[in-house]
């Protein structure tokens, strides 16, 4: 597993504040995957089931934001029990490096975030695609959309990140902080 720490992403910002003979020097290299000091990291989430939305600065100034990983916690908290488990960091890093990758200012639409093993239980009576050792009962997965990509397009783009796991759905893609695989539910 990489450590996302050191593979920050240039931020549009940062981009636009480069002269035009830096820009064509960097063309070459995707955006999300050069090393670059990036002043900080936000995300936006807007949450399907509750309909709470959320936008965020998670990191800030070369470390995490505490109040802004709370709020990122609550709002993935399992909605179903309103358990909440801390979110893996590396998860959010990961939304952030497909943001810009997709390069889209649209909040995550969020279907589950953390699940408690008594909703995973749940679930999985009712679906044979839930894991029974789900890495959402870590808090280390999510499923998302994102308005204006199709599910196959994100899931495209998350996986040349190899930085975790991506499922391809119907109608939404589950991410992870986990082993770098790839599958189709
Ligand atoms: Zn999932």
């Amino acid at each position: 597993m990489q450590d996302n720490a050191n593979r920050l992403e240039l931020t549009r910002r940062h981009i636009l504040g480069l002269g035009a003979g830096a820009l064509v020097g960097l063309a070459a290299a995707p955006a999300w995957a050069l090393v670059h000091k990036v002043g900080e990291r936000s995300l936006s989430f807007q949450h399907l089931n509750t309909s709470e939305t959320l936008s965020v600065v998670y990191w800030a100034e070369g470390r995490y934001v505490p109040e802004g990983l709370r709020e990122v916690n609550h709002l993935l908290r399992d909605f179903r029990t309103g358990e909440i488990r801390q979110i893996d960091p590396r998860l959010l890093d990961f939304l952030f490096s497909l943001k810009y990758r997709l390069d889209t200012d649209n909040p995550f639409e969020v279907i589950s975030g953390y699940r408690s093993p008594k909703t995973n239980a749940m679930l999985r009576r009712h679906s044979t695609s839930v894991a029974r050792n789900s890495l959402h009962m870590q808090g280390k997965a999510i499923d998302i959309r994102v308005k204006g990509h199709k599910p196959s397009q994100i899931a495209r783009a998350a996986r040349g990140m190899k930085l975790g796991g991506v499922g391809t759905y119907r109608r939404f893609v589950h991410l992870d902080a986990g082993n770098v695989r790839v599958w189709r539910g």
